[in-house]
C-alpha cells in the first residue's frame, strides 16, 4: 500500500474526500481539482493484477470487439486528420486484443503495441500477426524519435505515475508526432447519482487511480511536454440536465450491461474523453 502525500500536477497537499468505497478513498486536490484514489497499490501489485485483467472467452472478447468499433473508427480518423498521415509508426500503449492495431494497420500503418496481459498479447500477435511488447512501458527502453502516433486507450487513469508514462510517451514520440488518450471522467457522474454511485462504483474502486477531467487532463499534458492540447467532449456532459437523463437510462439498461460484459474498461462510453496533444517541434530534451 502507498500514499501520495502530495498532488501530481500541482503539488498541494490539500485534498478532500469526494467518494468512499471500504477503505478507498477518492479525493479532490484543492489547488488544480485533480481527483484520485488516496491510497493506492504498489507498482508490482498493479502489474500482477493487470497480468491476468482481460477475459479470456471467446464471446466477451467479441462482445468486447462489437463495443470498441466506434471507439476505433473514431480514433483513426482523428489520427488521420491531425496528422495528415496515410501511414506511419504506430504504437497503442495498453492494446489489449489489438483490434484498434489490427485497424490502424489495415489502413496502412506499422503498428505494435504494449501490454501487461498474456492473454492479450498472445491473442494480438497470433490473431494479428502484430508485434507485442510485454510492459511496463517505463522499462522497455524504447528508441527515442521513431513514433509517428502513440495511443492509450482507457489507460492513464490505471497508472500509478501519469506523469512518468507521458513523459516516456513524449520521448518516443517525433517532434511533431501525436499522442491520443481515450479515458472516462466519471466524477460528474458519481456527483449526480449522489448515494447512489456507491452501486454503481464507476471508479471500479480501487483500479481506476485518477478520475482525469479536461482541466486536469490539459494540465497533465502540458506539464509533461505536449502541445496543441484538444479534449472531444461527448455530447451527453454539456449540461448537467442532460447528464442526468442520460445517466438514467444508461443505468436502467445499458450501462449494466456494459459493465458485466466488458469487465468495467468499456463502462459508460457517453462519459469518456478523447484527448489529443503532440510533442513540439522544437522540444529537444
Ligand atoms: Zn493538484
Amino acid at each position: 500500500m502507498e500514499e501520495r502525500q502530495t498532488c501530481i500536477l500541482c503539488n498541494s497537499s490539500r485534498f478532500s474526500v469526494i467518494h468512499r468505497k471500504g477503505r478507498w478513498e477518492y479525493r479532490r486536490c484543492a489547488g488544480c481539482g485533480l481527483v484520485s484514489l488516496r491510497n493506492s497499490f504498489s507498482a508490482e501489485d498493479m502489474v500482477a493484477h493487470y497480468e491476468d485483467y482481460l477475459p479470456t472467452d471467446a464471446g466477451e472478447i467479441s462482445n468486447w470487439a462489437a463495443m470498441m468499433r466506434p471507439v476505433i473508427e473514431k480514433a483513426a480518423r482523428i489520427i488521420v486528420s491531425k496528422t495528415g498521415k496515410e501511414g506511419g509508426r504506430l504504437l497503442d500503449v495498453g492494446c489489449g486484443y489489438g483490434f484498434f492495431l489490427h485497424e490502424m494497420k489495415s489502413l496502412g500503418w506499422q503498428v505494435e503495441g504494449i501490454e501487461l496481459s498474456d492473454h492479450g498479447r498472445q491473442y494480438t500477435q497470433n490473431t494479428w500477426g502484430i508485434e507485442v511488447h510485454a510492459g511496463p512501458m517505463e522499462d522497455l527502453a524504447l528508441p527515442e524519435n521513431s513514433f509517428d502516433v502513440v495511443t492509450l486507450f482507457y489507460v492513464i487513469e490505471h497508472v500509478t505515475d501519469p506523469v512518468a508514462i507521458l513523459r516516456a510517451v513524449r520521448k518516443i514520440l517525433k517532434p511533431g508526432g501525436l499522442a491520443l488518450l481515450r479515458w472516462p471522467h466519471s466524477t460528474p457522474v458519481v456527483k449526480i447519482l449522489g448515494p447512489l454511485s456507491k452501486h454503481f462504483d464507476l471508479y471500479h474502486t480501487p483500479y481506476h487511480l485518477y478520475d482525469f477531467s479536461p482541466m486536469t487532463m490539459r494540465r497533465l499534458l502540458s506539464l509533461t511536454g505536449f502541445t496543441d492540447i484538444e479534449t472531444s467532449i461527448g455530447g451527453h456532459t454539456h449540461s448537467a440536465k442532460t447528464l442526468g437523463r442520460w445517466a438514467a437510462f444508461t443505468f436502467g439498461t445499458l450501462g449494466e450491461v456494459l459493465y458485466s460484459l466488458s469487465g468495467e474498461r468499456m463502462l459508460l462510453p457517453g462519459i469518456s474523453k478523447t484527448t489529443t496533444a503532440f510533442r513540439p517541434l522544437g522540444y529537444s530534451r
